[in-house]
């Protein structure tokens, strides 16, 4: 549990992690995307290791090959993402690898001794397992009833992507705690 903690604290340092959509979580290891200087936060694959931990989707060990899978996979999230938040269709190519991402992963969802949802994944394939939870889950939000919630951040070279569940459908962040305090506190500077 301790040691739970710890990787998590850490995490919280390394990542954005304050994303609803698991999905949408995965592609903000890629920050200030629209900024002069993008961010690589899955700068190595203990950093992968670290992040999928943190997301519930602990795995032994990352191979370089399984890290760039991950990066090839989450950025195929995220442009398909930005497609439907302005109203288009996923590049066939970009749905292609999602597809097989999903279609590979083998994790099955459980609940555990606390009542609470944790992902399976296999001794012979845990990372295209977890991957295959990410997909599937990129799957479900950009295809499903929600779709036209789904947004890029208005935060200063953010386009982050978010899943906008407010009644009014008004919101315009990825997170009130970065990018809509960045947009308040440049306001008030302003004035
Ligand atoms: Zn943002």
């Amino acid at each position: 549990m301790v040691a739970w903690k710890v990787v998590t604290v850490e995490a919280r340092q390394l990542f954005r992690l304050d994303n609803e959509v698991l999905a949408f979580r995965f592609t903000a290891t890629m920050s200030d995307r629209a900024g002069e200087a993008p961010q690589e936060r899955l700068s190595s694959h203990g950093r992968l290791k670290l992040w999928l931990h943190a997301a519930g989707l602990a795995v032994p060990d990352v191979s370089p090959a399984e890290l760039q899978d991950a990066i090839g996979l989450r950025e195929a999230i995220y442009r398909a993402g930005l497609a439907v938040a302005t109203t288009q269709r996923p590049d066939p190519g970009d749905a292609a690898i999602l597809n097989r991402a999903a279609a590979a992963g083998q994790s099955r969802p459980a609940l555990d001794e606390n009542g609470l949802a944790v992902w399976n994944l296999s001794k012979q394939a845990p990372v295209p397992d977890a991957l295959g939870v990410l997909a599937a889950d990129a799957i479900h939000v950009l295809g499903g009833p929600d779709r036209d919630r789904i947004k890029a951040c208005e935060g200063p070279g953010c386009a982050g992507l978010f899943l906008d569940t407010s009644r009014g459908g008004n919101r315009r962040w990825c997170s009130m705690n970065t990018c809509g305090n960045r947009v308040k506190k440049a306001r008030l500077a302003n004035k």
